[in-house]
Order: C-alpha cells, then structure tokens, then sequence
C-alpha cells in the first residue's frame, strides 16, 4: 500500500497532469489510505487476539494525563473541533495497562462519539473509581443514538448501523472489535446505553491491577 500511495502521489504532483486525471488520482489516494487504514485494523484485531497480555507490557498510568494527551491528539487532528468536550476526573487516578491499548480504547470511544454527533453538541467524558479495585471510563454523546437490536452486535467485526454514514466519517467497523478485545485482555469490560436520537454512553470498567489475582 505505502509503494502504491508513493507512485499516486508521484502522478499527483506531476506537473501538466491531464485535467481528466486530477480526480481519479485524488480518488485513487484517498481509497489507497482507506485500505492501509483496514489492514492496520485488522493487524492490529489479530494480534490482540493471538497474544496474552503480559505484565511486561503494563505500565502505571495517571489517567488525567492520559486523557488530556488523547484530547490533544483530538484536537490536532480537528476532529473535535466545534464540540464542547467535557472531561471530569477524579483526583489522582491512576491504572495499570498497556499504554498503546488503553489509547486505542479512549480514542476509539471518543472518535466515535465525535463521528456520530452533530457538531456543536456537549460530549461528556469521565473517569473515576467505583469500588476499590475498578475504575470507570465513561463517554456520553447527544448524537445519533443506536436502536436497541443493534446494541449487541456493535463490538462483532465490520458491523455497522448505518455502513453509508459510517464509510462517509471514515470507519472500517472495526474500532469496537479491537476496543472490546483491549478491554477483555485486560479483564474488564464493557455496557452500552443508547437511545435512538438522543445519544450514547459507552462505559468501560477496567480492574486497577488487571493481572493482579
Ligand atoms: P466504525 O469504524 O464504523 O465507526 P466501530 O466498530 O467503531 O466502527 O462502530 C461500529 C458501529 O457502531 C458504527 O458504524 C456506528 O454505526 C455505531 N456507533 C459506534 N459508536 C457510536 C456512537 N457513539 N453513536 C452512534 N453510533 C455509534
């Protein structure tokens, strides 16, 4: 995919490239970078699938920082731009992940959030402790919503709603398989509340110490 991208982008820029070509190149790229961004996806699916999380790969985590450098990347990519983001956390919360799933997990359910409301609306994001062992991430919308007989398909591969608007804001239906894997490999897990029109609530319960018996 990466030759395939560097020869478009070659044509691309050519200068004296035919008028007629100008839209099927920008067409070709733009499909070139979907399919890198389904191969990541799906790399990334089968690994989580096929290794076991090891205490290696934790590391103590302060989930402020944590969220504050998720919105910034947010934000440098304009995607959370004209929406109010509301972050509430508690005081000195910390956890103990890996440190590329739990971002993969906070971005996917902030993107989405993102992705499936209409700009200008409040998305609400918050962590805290909910008993002495767990902490609670939570990420609420006023978008679209989900009806009811879709809930349970969500995290299964490819599903998607509504696969016009989700292709049209850039998703594989992948983002929720790789989110529920991190989450489970990392024993905790995941509830979804939604209402159709109203918005969304994806929570993730995470053990503090997840391989700590
Ligand atoms: P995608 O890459 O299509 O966004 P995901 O696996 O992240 O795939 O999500 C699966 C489907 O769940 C989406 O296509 C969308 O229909 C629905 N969805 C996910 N998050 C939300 C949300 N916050 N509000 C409404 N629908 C959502």
């Amino acid at each position: 995919m990466t030759v395939i991208a560097g020869y478009l982008e070659f044509i691309q820029s050519t200068k004296g490239l035919p008028k007629s070509l100008v839209l099927p190149v920008d067409k070709a790229l733009e499909q070139s970078a979907n399919m890198q961004t389904l191969i990541d996806d799906l790399l990334t699916l089968s690994q989580l699938e096929n290794k076991e999380l090891k205490q290696s790969l934790l590391t103590r985590i302060d989930v402020e920082k944590h969220l504050n450098s998720i919105l910034q990347m947010l934000a440098a990519g304009g995607e959370s731009t004209n929406y109010t983001i509301l972050p509430h956390v508690e005081d000195s919360l910390y956890i103990h992940a890996s440190q590329k799933e739990l971002d993969s997990i906070c971005y996917n359910l902030i993107n989405n959030a993102l992705k499936y409301s209409e700009a200008g609306s409040d998305i609400n994001i918050s962590w805290k402790k909910i008993n002495s062992k767990e902490v609670k991430f939570s990420v609420s919308d006023q978008g679209i919503g989900i009806d009811a007989e879709h809930i349970v398909h969500l995290t299964e591969r490819f599903y998607r709603v509504d696969s016009g608007r989700s292709r049209r804001v850039g998703g594989t239906g992948l983002g929720l398989s790789i989110t529920k894997h991190s989450i489970e490999r990392h024993n905790g897990r995941m509830e979804i509340q939604s209402r159709l029109g109203e918005g969304s609530t994806f929570s993730v319960i995470l053990p503090i110490n997840p391989l700590k018996k």
